[in-house]
């Protein structure tokens, strides 16, 4: 890619976890010859790690929340609030929600994953997809306001589905966590998963090993039962934005951007991606806002490679990552590999951890 008289116009798509690292390095080392933009649909990034802890009642929004409007100004980028809802890769424009398109030379897209919610369509507003963030925060917030005792069912039985239980008990209400056995802390060991099961029966969570679909009455279960509910909480995991199926480019069989290590389309050069929105041609990862964030440094550096045509770094990913459950009553477990473990002291380390990445991306004016 060759700068020649005019700059290269360089997005970044969807202000993620991924791109923090990539505006931190335009603001400190400029990108010369190029116009940047940064076009996302919220001025702040919710960060997912205190997000439980958020709706637990133990951070205010304001504790988590990155606003991305002094980074873009740093990095010199401008900043444009609005919804990528079409990308043409070969002729390198992004169609947005407003009827903007936007052309570019080189892309960079971190907008996140989505999640599928058409079968529980029958619940109506007592459905609330925990993406995007910004709405589950402003729903699980109005939902609150009615105060504690009500009927919460979670369906996903990941570490965001056990968490997102436990916070929810945590304000008074009556918990169910609905996954199939399976399902329940897919990829983590036995003791991860006893950990797990004793926090949420601590905190009087009901653990139902089934599938859900959902009717106007409430969700029902595999075995006929129907559970009645306030509120359905749908934590399923990350499935592809809709849009990226018509955009020329090389995806996964579930539909994500394929990309190489060096986190470039396989299809189309010009075409960078990180985070919940891609999926790795070599090995598979897992859709954790870890990845996401260790992979911004690889991301910006091959952003400048790609400019000057110097070669690209890989994103080599640890064998186990270190993941940290707060269960909602003081106590955290850490999961590392096949290792777990539960305790009082662990949720001082993951709120130093939380507090520290918080601070790293907040920028006074
Ligand atoms: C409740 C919960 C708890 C979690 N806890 C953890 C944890 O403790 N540890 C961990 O490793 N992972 C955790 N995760 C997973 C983590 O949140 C994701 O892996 C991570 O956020 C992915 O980062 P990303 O950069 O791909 O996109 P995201 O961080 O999801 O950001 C996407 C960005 O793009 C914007 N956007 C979305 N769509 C569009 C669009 N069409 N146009 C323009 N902008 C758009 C959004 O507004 C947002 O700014 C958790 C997830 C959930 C739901």
């Amino acid at each position: 890619m060759t700068g020649g008289n005019h700059p290269q116009r360089v997005i970044l798509a969807g202000g993620g976890h991924a791109h923090l690292a990539v505006l931190a390095d335009w603001a400190a080392h400029v990108l010369p010859g190029t116009e940047r933009i940064l076009v996302t649909r919220e001025r702040h990034l919710a960060y997912s790690g205190m997000l439980p802890g958020w709706m637990a009642g133990r951070y205010r929004a304001e504790e988590l929340l990155i606003d991305l409007a002094p980074l873009a100004e740093a990095a010199g980028a401008r900043l444009v609030l609005d919804d990528v809802v079409g990308l043409d890769a070969a002729a390198r424009h992004l169609r947005l929600a407003s009827g903007e398109a936007l052309s570019f030379d080189l892309l960079s897209l971190a907008t996140g994953g989505t999640i599928a919610t058409e079968g529980f369509a029958a619940l109506g507003a007592r459905l609330l997809p925990v993406r995007p963030v910004e709405r589950f925060m402003a729903g699980w917030q109005a939902f609150c306001a009615a105060g504690p005792g009500q009927v919460v069912a979670v369906v996903g039985g990941g570490a965001a589905g056990v968490e997102l239980a436990l916070a929810a008990a945590r304000r008074g209400h009556h918990v169910h966590l609905i996954a199939p056995a399976a399902g329940f802390m897919p990829g983590h060991g036995g003791w991860a998963r006893r950990l797990a099961r004793t926090a949420l029966a601590r905190a009087g969570v009901t653990i139902h090993a089934s599938m859900a679909r959902a009717v106007s009455d409430g969700l029902v279960l595999d075995d006929g039962t129907i559970l009645p509910l306030d509120l359905a909480i749908v934590a399923t995991g990350s499935g592809p934005p809709g849009w990226l199926a018509d955009s020329g480019l090389a995806l996964d069989p579930s539909g994500f951007l394929l990309t190489g290590a060096d986190l470039r389309s396989t299809s189309q050069p010009a075409i960078f991606a990180a985070g919940d929105i891609a999926a790795r041609a070599d090995l598979v990862l897992p859709r954790a806002g870890v990845h996401a964030v260790k992979a911004g440094p690889v991301l910006a550096a091959n952003l400048r490679s790609a400019l000057t045509g110097t070669p690209l770094r890989a994103y080599q990913p640890g064998k186990r990552r270190l993941a940290l459950l707060a269960t909602g009553d003081g106590r955290t477990i850490a999961l590392w590999g096949q290792f777990a473990a539960a305790g009082r002291w662990l949720s001082r380390v993951k709120d130093r951890i939380d507090r520290g990445f918080i601070a790293r991306y907040t920028r006074r004016t």
